[in-house]
């Protein structure tokens, strides 16, 4: 049976190579789903009997990836030179010892819907591994009317050859 948690965050990013506004620092509300596709748990007096997944349990998973690495932060890609020199200079300028005033993540890809779907997938799906639970799909909605589902099918359909290896990096 499917099962879905949903988040939302709030992060900045820009696309570099856009042909238009996007290629300017901007943020977003994203709503973040993942689905999970397994069978019932039918242990008689688990405290997850009855379930698929506790959503307690998916959501501790969700935010320790998701949120409390990307909330209220700007995702920059690696090779996005003059946007990392500017924001490490305007922390360089503004912020104090002990802060900066912008936190912002490196990542080795375009900041998307779709390679951050693909991102966090591979991250959530190594962690439901763990506790033998298979996940389905993570869809990343970057506005009201925008949406990027990445699922096991999806690798196939990758076909830039550097984004192949991107996602064995270690966790951010
Ligand atoms: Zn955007």
């Amino acid at each position: 049976m499917l099962v879905t948690k949903e988040i939302r965050i709030h992060m900045g990013h820009r696309v570099p190579n856009h042909k238009s506004k996007c290629y300017s620092p901007h943020g977003h509300e994203y709503k973040i789903i993942v689905g999970v596709d397994d069978k019932v748990v039918d242990f008689p007096g688990a405290s997850d009997e009855g379930m698929v997944i506790d959503f307690g349990d998916l959501k501790k998973i969700m935010m320790n990836i998701i949120d409390s690495k990307f909330d209220h932060t700007t995702t920059v890609y690696e090779g996005d030179n003059v946007y990392i020199q500017s924001l490490e200079l305007i922390n360089d300028i503004l912020g104090n010892e002990n802060k900066n005033l912008i936190r912002f993540n490196i990542v080795p890809f375009i900041p998307t819907a779709e390679n951050l779907a693909r991102y966090w997938y591979k991250l959530i799906e190594k962690e439901l591994l763990d506790v033998g639970i298979a996940i389905k799909y993570v869809e990343v909605w970057e506005t009201y009317t925008s949406t990027a589902r990445y699922t096991k099918e999806d690798d196939i359909k990758w076909v830039d050859p550097k984004q192949q290896t991107l996602f064995d990096t270690p966790r951010l």
